[in-house]
């Protein structure tokens, strides 16, 4: 097995770490409620997706 012969410095570390970037996701509007939702998912408001009621949500 190859093992690293030497450990990185802090910089070196923290150069690669830079680049690690927050990801906002992206949003769109339920066609259904019209609520933000995430695209290629069912609307968690309403359980719709496709035109359809794929998930019922219970009310509290
Ligand atoms: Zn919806």
């Amino acid at each position: 097995m190859p093992v690293p012969k030497r450990r990185h410095s802090n910089s070196r570390t923290n150069k690669r770490r830079a680049n690690w970037k927050l990801v906002k996701p992206n949003l769109v509007n339920c066609s259904h409620c019209h609520q933000p939702r995430m695209p290629h998912r069912a609307c968690p408001n309403c359980g719709y997706y496709g035109g359809r009621e794929i998930v019922v949500i219970k009310e509290v």
